[in-house]
């Protein structure tokens, strides 16, 4: 197979020869008439909670349901994901990694699901940093509990998040970094020294960086700029324009820089449905018209229904960098923090053929995803 566009990182005319992996990468010659496409590597999404009707933190998630959500990702350009399953019983938790495991294999595309990230329960208990977890469920961190959702997910667990406030922490993090884990900081209150200790044992990443924290905060110091400037953490963020204002998404990507920015729906399984009354969880939640997913009765945000490919354009809106930059953020950055091996170079020859086709509209700034290809395969085509 061979395809022809507009690298969309160097803006030069490409032709991508790749079977399941890219075979090929070079520079167009005689370029055709008309306008070409700009091509990417397939968005890589570490952190989705169910999409299109489809809980993954049910147990019970059906097979049709997890596999139309999946075919739904592929349209807005997403090819691999990890599935995040939140707080919740320990029976919950395994049975929705166990129910996903098994629909990893068993469905054509399943393979998209890299593996899991599990966020929570080891979180803050406290109202505003935990977020619409459910309260009841939070518990110390506990690494024998982590075998027992390890098992139930034939080991695909990949990302946990965890709050450094426990003081079992950061042995709990030093144990799972040893077994490959890359672990988290999320959903905290933790103090500028719970943080570096944190960090010291292996953490490499925030969640959600700016969500999932109290309404109001001392101006410093707070755990808001002790993680942002921590080099040694990349970041995660929603910019569904509902979780954090444009003002705060461009102040913390210069702070990160390009390279440890990362771009996250946290969608849940409202998103690409109609407005109206879900439940996720325990959780009764409601999808509001213009598209911010609350907590029924009130305004506190429950995940969002954010698509990729909207974030990657909002971005680009909000905090003024480059299309190029905001696909980094989007593919190359996620795939190498959650170490996703074929997917840490991009466009070269040996990674993976997981390709966007695409249109991009600077004045809008919306993409319109074209064609999608997971592992050489088309698995979307407008
Ligand atoms: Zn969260």
């Amino acid at each position: 197979m061979n395809i022809h566009g507009i690298d969309a990182f160097t803006g030069e005319a490409i032709e991508i020869r790749f079977e399941k992996a890219i075979t090929g990468v070079d520079p167009l010659l005689s370029r055709p008439e008309g306008k070409l496409p700009l091509l990417a590597p397939g968005w890589v999404e570490l952190q989705v909670n169910g999409f299109a009707g489809a809980d993954y933190c049910d147990p019970h998630c059906s097979l049709e349901d997890i596999d139309r959500s999946l075919r739904a990702q592929f349209a807005t350009g997403v090819t691999r994901l990890l599935a995040t399953i939140i707080t919740g019983g320990e029976p919950e938790i395994t049975g929705s990694l166990r129910n996903l495991a098994a629909a990893r294999e068993s469905l054509p595309h399943g393979h998209a699901i890299e593996g899991f990230h599990v966020e929570g329960p080891h979180i803050s208990p406290e109202d505003g940093p935990r977020g619409a977890h459910p309260a009841r469920w939070v518990r110390p961190p506990d690494t024998d509990e982590f075998h027992r959702w390890q098992e139930a997910a034939r080991g695909l667990i990949r990302l946990v998040t965890v709050s450094p406030e426990w003081p079992e922490a950061p042995r709990y993090i030093e144990a799972l970094v040893k077994e490959g884990i890359v672990l988290s900081i999320g959903h905290t209150k933790a103090t500028g020294a719970q943080i570096e200790d944190a960090v010291r044992a292996g953490a490499t990443k925030s969640t959600h960086l700016g969500n999932g924290a109290h309404p109001t905060l001392p101006r410093h110091p707070n755990y808001i700029w002790e993680q942002l400037a921590d080099d040694r953490l990349a970041a995660g963020f929603i910019a569904d324009g509902f979780h954090l204002p444009a003002s705060f998404l461009k102040c913390a990507i210069r702070a990160k820089g390009i390279e440890r920015s990362i771009l996250v729906t946290d969608a849940v399984s409202p998103a690409e449905c109609s407005p109206g009354d879900y439940r996720l969880g325990e959780v009764d939640v409601e999808l509001l018209p213009e598209g911010r997913v609350v907590v029924k009765g009130g305004m506190r945000l429950a995940g969002s229904a954010l698509r990729m490919d909207t974030a990657i354009g909002n971005t680009v809106r909000m905090a003024g960098v480059s299309l190029a930059d905001a696909l980094t953020m989007a593919s190359r950055n996620p795939a190498r923090v959650a170490r996703i091996a074929g997917r840490r170079r991009g466009l070269v020859a040996g990674d993976r053929a997981d390709i966007v086709e695409f249109e991009f509209d600077a004045a809008s700034h919306r993409i319109h995803v074209r064609r999608t290809w997971l592992s050489g395969e088309i698995v979307h085509q407008s």
